[in-house]
């Protein structure tokens, strides 16, 4: 894209085209402000195109025949969080079902509720099953003809055959072709569609999740011809009088200038790409982060440069994830996160080096490494160990391995997958304790048959028997792991994104260490601190406030005089 500037100027700059980012510069040209919006790397997306695309609004009209209102929401963000600590709780509830039907209405960045999504702490007062969370309508990507290579494709570890995104439906059907006419179908249509994509296209063009939101989000922008510059990052803030008018921007390493009449928006993704900069927050030491790398603190940076804030009280720094890792074929490696596909299934446990369990298996991916941090203060818990038998791959898949029954030599080759023909021998070659793994496998067999879980109660709350077995009795989350050869998997913390952040008021401006308002700055999406403070109540908490958050700066920036 064309950056041909040397002192240029608009009314707003938006820095980073992610959820956020997009958002702020798409409801600046919808207010008719002459907006740019600056990408550090060479594609949008950030780590929004990689993520499930999930926003979790509350009282929405897309969601008017769920049983739930904002008022039940409110009292369930008090049960989880504790009082608001500012007025960005409030001004989020009252603007998140405007945000979702203003965009609906004015732009192709489209969402629809999912039939049930619970929320994560579903036994807490004011939670629901569904109603909050909504999914992005997928998206047809050969719509954005040549622009198609500027967004930002998904892990590879959610796609197949050379850059399919593959739904949570599409597995079923992939995994067990001819189990049904439907599935043979439903495969056959996904194949046909992806060989054509791949005759035009690098990869597949069936958008779905995060990558279906960022593709609407620029398909929008380029619909309305805001100007995005790839390869540019803010590297520091122009300031005069104590104002923000501008920015210096590093362009394929040169330095350039602009100006901003009205203001300069931080929407760098906060720091949850970086081990390094979360580890200047987490003990134990991170190896990992799933987050996109380019999300590396820019924006907190910049701010702080020019005396903001910092919120960083906040239950956790980051939000987690356990993740597996992978390596590719091809070379190279990656982290496959365990959000909802196989930790909830009947016949799985998670144990650590006593080869103890020590977590509901089953709660949210977010909780579960909390609870491995919790373990690890007394036990080896990093990595962890998912343990279960070959019948359980077989029906549910475990990680990168898919369900249905093929061989895994070269998984178990890799180390991905530790196979061995008993629980001791399992527990030999993962290293963790013998009796402890035995006897942890002896309880979960019997909760299996009682359908209660005694130690951590996987599978008694609505939100763990979603992500269960619904047609497996008495629990839909405990089944016996019972029949030789047995699996471990091993599991360690990663980030989703950043919770600590920037303070900001209820508008997205920047608040200085003093707490007032830094004049021409604002910030959204993970490089403000989340409303959430660390909890993780329930799916979309992230993208959900990045966008509303996003279009509150632009609608108080259009409001300047
Ligand atoms: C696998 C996975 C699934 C997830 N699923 C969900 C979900 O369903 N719902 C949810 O709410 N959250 C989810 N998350 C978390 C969510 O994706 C992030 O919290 C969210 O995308 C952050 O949005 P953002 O706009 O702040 O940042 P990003 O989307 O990361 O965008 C930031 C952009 O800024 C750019 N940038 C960085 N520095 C600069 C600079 N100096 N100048 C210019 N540009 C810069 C980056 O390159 C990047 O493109 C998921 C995360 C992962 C990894």
């Amino acid at each position: 894209m064309d950056h041909d500037f040397m002192d240029h100027e608009v009314d707003v700059l938006v820095a980073g085209a992610g959820a956020a980012g997009m958002t702020a510069a798409l409801v600046c040209a919808l207010q008719n402000l002459d907006v740019v919006l600056v990408e550090k790397s060479a594609q949008v997306g950030g780590t929004t195109a990689t993520s499930a695309g999930t926003i979790w609004v509350p009282g929405t009209s897309q969601a008017t025949g769920f049983k739930d209102d904002v008022a039940q929401a409110r009292r369930y963000l008090d049960a989880i969080i504790g009082p608001a600590t500012d007025g960005r709780r409030e001004a989020y509830l009252a603007s998140g079902p405007e945000v979702v039907d203003y965009l609906a209405r004015n732009s192709e960045v489209k969402f629809s509720p999912y039939d049930k999504h619970p929320d994560y702490l579903s036994n807490r007062p004011g939670a629901t099953l569904a109603g909050r969370a909504l999914a992005p309508l997928p998206f047809d990507g050969r719509l954005l003809g040549k622009d198609f290579a500027m967004l930002r494709p998904p892990i590879g570890e959610f796609m197949a055959l050379g850059g399919m995104v593959i739904g949570r439906d599409d597995i079923e059907p992939l995994a067990r072709p001819f189990a049904s006419v439907a599935n043979f179908r439903k495969m056959a249509s996904l194949l046909l569609r992806h060989a054509a994509d791949r005759l035009r296209f690098r990869r597949g063009t069936r958008l779905l999740m995060g990558n279906a939101l960022a593709a609407r989000l620029l398909y929008s922008l380029r619909q309305r011809n805001v100007p995005v510059w790839l390869n540019t990052s803010i590297h520091e803030l122009v300031m005069d009088g104590g104002r923000v008018t501008g920015a210096r921007l590093s362009v394929e390493g040169t330095s350039r200038r602009i100006v901003a009449r009205r203001a300069v928006v931080l929407a760098t993704g906060g720091f949850g790409g970086s081990v390094e900069r979360l580890n200047e927050y987490v003990q134990p030491k991170l190896a990992h982060a799933v987050a996109f790398a380019g999300a590396e603190g820019d924006g907190m940076r910049v701010a702080r440069g020019a005396g903001a804030g910092v919120e960083d009280d906040h239950a956790q720094p980051a939000f987690w994830t356990p993740v597996s890792e992978t390596t590719w074929l091809a070379g190279g490696r990656g982290a496959y996160p365990h959000l909802a596909l196989d930790r909830a299934k009947p016949g799985l446990i998670a144990v650590n080096a006593a080869g103890r369990r020590f977590v509901d298996e089953a709660a949210s991916y977010h909780e579960f490494v909390v609870g491995m941090h919790r373990s690890h203060e007394t036990l080896p818990t990093i990595p962890a160990w998912l343990i279960c038998d070959r019948g359980f791959i077989e029906a549910y898949g475990l990680g990168r391995v898919p369900p249905g029954r093929r061989s895994w030599r070269r998984l178990i080759a890799s180390g991905y997958l530790v196979e061995a023909d008993s629980l001791d021998a399992l527990a030999a070659r993962i290293k963790v304790d013998s009796a402890g793994l035995r006897d942890s496998v002896v309880r979960n067999n019997r909760y299996a048959e009682t359908g209660t879980d005694d130690e951590f109660g996987k599978g008694s709350t609505d939100f763990d028997r979603h992500n269960g077995d619904p047609a497996h009795k008495p629990n839909p989350c405990l089944g016996p792991i019972a029949e030789p050869p047995f699996y471990a998997m091993a599991v360690y913390p990663s980030t989703l994104g950043s919770s600590v952040g920037l303070r900001t008021d209820s508008d997205g401006r920047v608040l200085s260490a003093s707490g007032t308002p830094i004049p021409g700055l604002y910030a959204c999406g993970n490089d403000m601190a989340s409303i959430m403070r660390g909890h993780y109540p329930g799916p979309g908490i992230t993208l959900g406030p990045a966008m509303v958050f996003a279009f509150r700066a632009a609608m108080a920036i259009a409001a300047l005089h």
